[in-house]
């Protein structure tokens, strides 16, 4: 069998979670904390929220952003299945835009005959590493006020002139076992807009804030 991905865990990640282990809090706590503030300045973002896989944190941008029933999302349909089905699973249409044959990911210059009254987000993917072409895919984003949902769970740490992939938008991010980093399965959200990143927080923990007082994540 050749396998497809080769994780690189050797004596270090062996050594931090034996240390989780013995803590005795193996959910949330000081290390994901560290996790998120890391990941954040990685990618240029003032907040990060780890979730429990990529297909969640796609899951819940989408919810943030109050996409549902009779939303219309843009996305790309060369990607891995997930994009196209937590568009389906808020009871959104995935509209899918063909790719650039150059890039393999979304070819901005298709994206605007796709827009209807119903578009309510672009969902861009970064395939295998490589950045979609954000600049005039902002600029159509502004211009019909739409969401930018980055999936950027194949090219965590990707740039485009500097600027690191889930910056653009809010970006969503894989630690699937196959993917560029791993820890076993998780995901993580990353935004600049404090909203977004309150939302996400309480839907991931059942509208949690504070342990056991439940509120509403809605707008
Ligand atoms: C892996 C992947 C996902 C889903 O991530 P999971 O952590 O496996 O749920 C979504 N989109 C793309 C492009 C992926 O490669």
């Amino acid at each position: 069998m050749i396998s497809v991905a080769q994780p690189l865990l050797g004596r270090a990640e062996e050594e931090a979670v034996l240390e989780v282990i013995r803590s005795g809090q193996i959910a949330q706590g000081k290390h994901v904390e560290a996790f998120e503030r890391c990941f954040a300045k990685t990618c240029a973002s003032d907040e990060a929220v780890a979730i429990s896989s990529g297909t969640a944190a796609l899951h819940l941008a989408l919810l943030a952003h109050n996409v549902g029933p009779g939303d219309e999302v843009i996305t790309t349909p060369f990607s891995f299945a997930a994009t196209a089905n937590v568009i389906i699973l808020v009871g959104a249409l995935p509209v899918f835009v063909d790719i650039d044959p150059d890039t393999y990911t979304m070819h901005p210059d298709l994206i605007e005959a796709a827009i209807s009254t119903h578009t309510k987000a672009i969902m861009p993917v970064h395939l295998y590493g490589h950045p979609c072409a954000m600049k005039p895919l902002l600029e159509i984003a502004k211009k019909y006020h739409l969401a930018v949902i980055e999936d950027a769970c194949q090219a965590h740490a990707a740039t485009i002139e500097g600027q690191p992939v889930g910056s653009f938008g809010t970006g969503c991010f894989s630690f699937y076992a196959t993917k560029n980093i791993t820890t076993g399965e998780g995901g993580m959200l990353t935004t600049n807009d404090p909203a977004i990143a309150e939302r996400v927080r309480m839907m991931r923990s059942h509208g949690q804030k504070e342990r056991y007082k439940q509120g509403h994540h809605g707008s």
